[in-house]
């Protein structure tokens, strides 16, 4: 007879359901995951691929992103899934910008960020992607890293099934959970602690503690070129003077207020779709573009033309590759809890939410997910 007793199960086999697979496999447990869709096609397929420590406020959060690389890097090594340690550049185009960078770097050292501030010259020998004209400096940091998102969310879950002993269940909806059990309808299973990793799809389990904790959901548009020709190659992976607005590491400085104003004055559309830009390569020499944030239970399940020409005048602004054809669109969906930097809840004895990552999921999930198991 089949033993459908486990000492962990997870719903969910996004990146958050894998981070606490690989946790709870590593410490000898029997685990199990299911996924309702035949593979992960939610956001952690969609996302820049970008592991991103210097968005992190100094503190718990930064220490949890830091730890969180070093696990990528194992994950990385025993798998052969492609990571590049190829940090980032946040460039400056104006003396706000600069004037928030020099507050940051001031304190970055002795809360852990590895950070130089870089003169334009030195920041544009570390990317061919850099537009120079008016680049007044930039901060460089080492930390950050990426991967091929729509590679390794499946390259992770071979691995863990192939050389952790991990059990998976595609194309299985968990639509009950109750007492240490859990069924699909069709069977039930048996775990000792069971993890809720669902993303944004929220709705099916424990839906009143959802609906009363306050989350909801953000949209994301998102572009990427080809792959670039005669293997151009981006370096660092970058971004410029909105992107402060968006990364709590930069909250705490009051010279950011005058960035925010500026942009306000110069176009109020970025700051009312949420725009900021990143730009990441892939394995492939694909350019990653993005992107834009729209909040609510009911995002529009259209896309807009208008906010994806928004993204590529800001990106216009700082950076150019020499084939900028868009080859796809898509957007993507991450729940996010306000003023929080996840939502990890007891649902009750034994059964875990881990959810509301926010877009920082590829960052922080590793971290996470050693600290819940
Ligand atoms: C466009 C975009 C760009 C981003 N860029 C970055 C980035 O560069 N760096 C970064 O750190 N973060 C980034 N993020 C954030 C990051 O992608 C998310 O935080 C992370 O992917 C969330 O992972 P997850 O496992 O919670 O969700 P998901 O990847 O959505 O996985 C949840 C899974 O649960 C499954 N599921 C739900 N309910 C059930 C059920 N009842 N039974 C079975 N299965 C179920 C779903 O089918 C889904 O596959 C980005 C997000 C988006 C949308």
């Amino acid at each position: 007879m089949k033993d459908n007793q486990y000492d962990v199960a997870i719903v969910g086999a996004g990146i958050v359901g894998l981070a606490l697979a690989y946790a709870a496999a590593k410490k000898g447990q029997k685990v199990i995951v299911f996924e309702r869709h035949p593979r992960a096609i939610g956001a952690s397929v969609r996302n820049f691929g970008l592991i991103w420590p210097v968005g992190q406020p100094a503190g718990p959060l930064l220490d949890r992103a830091l730890r969180s690389r070093e696990i990528w890097l194992d994950v990385a090594a025993a798998s052969g899934l492609w990571l590049n340690q190829n940090g980032s550049l946040q460039l400056a185009y104006h003396d706000d910008e600069m004037a928030v960078l020099r507050d940051f770097e001031r304190e970055a050292g002795h809360a852990g960020y590895q950070t130089r501030l870089l003169p334009p010259e030195e920041a544009a020998a570390l990317s061919p992607g850099i537009r120079s004209e008016g680049l007044k400096g930039a901060l460089f940091s080492a930390t950050e890293c990426t991967v091929t998102s729509r590679q390794a969310i499946p390259q992770i879950t071979a691995y863990l099934e192939k050389q952790l002993g991990v059990e998976f269940h595609f194309g299985s909806a968990v639509t009950h959970v109750e007492s240490k059990c859990l069924s699909d309808f069709y069977e039930v299973w048996r775990a000792e602690r069971i993890f809720i990793c669902s993303g944004a799809e929220f709705e099916t389990l424990y839906p009143k503690i959802f609906r009363e904790s306050g989350i909801t959901k953000c949209k994301l548009q998102m572009l990427r070129t080809a792959a670039q020709p005669n293997g151009w190659e981006l370096g660092a992976s970058l971004c410029a003077g909105l992107t402060l607005l968006h990364y709590a590491s930069f909250a705490p400085f009051d010279s950011l207020s005058a960035v925010r104003d500026r942009y306000a004055q110069e176009n109020p559309d970025f700051a009312r779709f949420g725009v900021h830009v990143l730009v990441s390569q892939n394995s492939f020499g694909e350019i990653i573009l993005g992107d834009s944030h729209e909040y609510g239970w009911d995002v529009s399940p259209f896309d807009s033309e208008a906010i994806n020409q928004l993204i590529l005048q800001y990106l216009r602004s700082f950076a150019r590759c020499p084939d900028m054809e868009i080859a796809e669109t898509w957007h993507g969906v991450y729940p996010k809890l306000p003023g929080q930097a996840d939502f990890v809840v007891e649902a009750e004895p034994g059964v875990w939410i881990v959810n509301g990552l926010s877009g920082a999921g590829m960052t922080m999930s590793f971290g996470l997910a050693e600290e819940v198991v």
